[in-house]
């Protein structure tokens, strides 16, 4: 027996039944974004590594152990996106879109890369849809992103549970400051720290806030807190957004701890959080982003964005809205077609109907059978309407059209067949 391949751990197979449900969501999803004024951006899935080295910083989890880089057959180096915000800055850049006096809202939806260890929300290949607005300063459009992505989960139903977890990391001089009295602590502490995180005190200190390890969270109640360490402008900056946060109802929780993985946010970050996913629970996060731009090449221009991990969003509403997740797409007309000459016949018809009104689905019975097969497999297909070309039919140049919710069942000329399914499918939906 020839062993059979496998996919690849960590890298799901969505099937046809579940993507119906996918697609209902992310059209909610998106209908939201366009909404609110932002296009789609479509990016290529592979980049030049030192981009993502770049971007996210050479000394984050993501791009130390996460990231699937190889060399192509020139040589170069190259990595599978591990997430989107660099791949859109680098875009932009090249294409000169910041130059532009309008801010550029954007969206994008895709797989993402990250070699991580898979368990239940989370994969090797997972998908984000994520916003991003570039050429805006103030707290008043990191509001608004926080609104829009509040407003998803309102289209979704969900609201209620969801938690947004927000916090300011304020500017580069506050990091350095902040940094400077973390690792003075750290250091005190660094016999409950085992290897990993004791060599993070020295590269990235800030990193260890972002632990999952219940026993150094812990340990990091007794921490210096950033918010101390904030300038004026970031705390005005912070508190315009929660005041308008509080002006539009959207509830919040201020986590001092919260700094994201990714190295390049500054001042704005947050998180939507879930209890209904067990340790992978975060099912959206996001933050300002001022220096990327210019630090990857481009006009310094000021940014914010977010992405939702699709995969987990996915979970959550099946566990949350069941039903929901078992939405089909049911095929409005099925054609039988049994006799000799039928086939021909019955794809005929199929593509005058496609001509006549496009939006109807239709599967046209292939590999013959008898009337008893070919109405299971219409059954199947939970199609609403048969429409039966036999030997007879062919003869008087008509169409029986059975309708398989109520079993009545009529035959109509063959001219007659486009008026009666036109008023069939939207007429009798008045
Ligand atoms: P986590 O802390 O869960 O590892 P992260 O901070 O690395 O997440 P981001 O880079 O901010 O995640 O990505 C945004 C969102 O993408 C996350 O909130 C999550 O919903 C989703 N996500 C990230 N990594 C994965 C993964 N390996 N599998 C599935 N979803 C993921
Ligand atoms: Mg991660």
């Amino acid at each position: 027996m020839v062993k059979r391949i496998q996919s690849i751990r960590g890298m799901k197979d969505y099937l046809p039944k579940e993507m119906v449900f996918l697609q209902y969501l992310e059209n909610l999803l998106k209908q939201v974004l366009v909404s609110y004024g932002y296009s789609e951006i479509r990016l290529p899935i592979v980049e030049q590594t030192l981009l993502f080295k770049r971007a996210i910083g050479e000394i984050t989890d993501v791009v130390e152990k996460e990231m699937y880089s190889f060399e192509d057959l020139n040589g170069d180096h190259l990595t599978l996106r591990p997430e989107g915000t660099a791949g859109c800055v680098r875009a932009g850049i090249e294409h000169s879109l910041f130059h532009q006096k309008l801010e550029q809202r954007w969206w994008y939806i895709g797989p993402m890369f990250r070699h991580e260890r898979p368990q239940k929300g989370r994969y090797r290949q997972f998908y984000q849809l994520g916003a991003e607005v570039f050429g805006q300063h103030g707290p008043d459009i990191d509001a608004e992103l926080i609104m829009l992505t509040a407003r998803w989960w309102k289209v979704l139903g969900i609201s209620e549970y969801v938690t947004l977890e927000l916090n300011s990391i304020g500017s580069v001089d506050t990091r350095n400051r902040y940094c400077k009295a973390l690792v003075t602590f750290l250091v005190q502490h660094e016999r409950y720290l085992n290897n990993i995180y004791r060599r993070s005190i020295y590269t990235n200190p800030m990193r260890i806030l972002d632990t999952k390890n219940i026993q150094i969270q812990e340990l990091l109640n007794d921490a210096p807190v950033i918010a101390e360490y904030l300038d004026d402008n970031a705390h005005k900056h912070f508190s315009s957004i929660c005041k308008l946060l509080d002006l539009t109802g959207i509830n919040y929780k201020i986590n001092t701890r919260l700094v994201r993985g990714l190295d390049y946010y500054n001042y704005t970050v947050f998180e939507w959080t879930t209890k209904h996913l067990g340790s992978q629970g975060t099912i959206c996060a996001g933050g300002r982003y001022d220096l990327l731009v210019e630090q990857l090449g481009g006009k310094a221009t000021p940014a914010i964005g977010a992405a939702i991990g699709l995969d987990r969003l996915v979970l959550l509403v099946q566990r949350l809205k069941p039903s929901l997740s078992l939405i089909t797409l049911p095929i409005d007309i099925y054609i039988v077609a049994v006799g000799d000459a039928t086939q021909s016949r019955a794809m005929l018809l199929a593509e005058k109907i496609h001509d006549a009104i496009p939006s109807l689905r239709i599967v046209t019975n292939y590999g013959g059978g008898n009337f008893k097969k070919q109405f299971s497999r219409a059954n199947k297909y939970s199609a609403s309407l048969t429409l039966i070309i036999g030997e007879n039919e062919i003869v008087t140049q008509q169409v029986t059209i059975k309708d398989l919710s109520t079993g009545k069942q009529k035959t109509l000329a063959q001219n007659e067949i486009i008026a009666y399914l036109y008023s069939f499918f939207f007429k009798k939906k008045d």
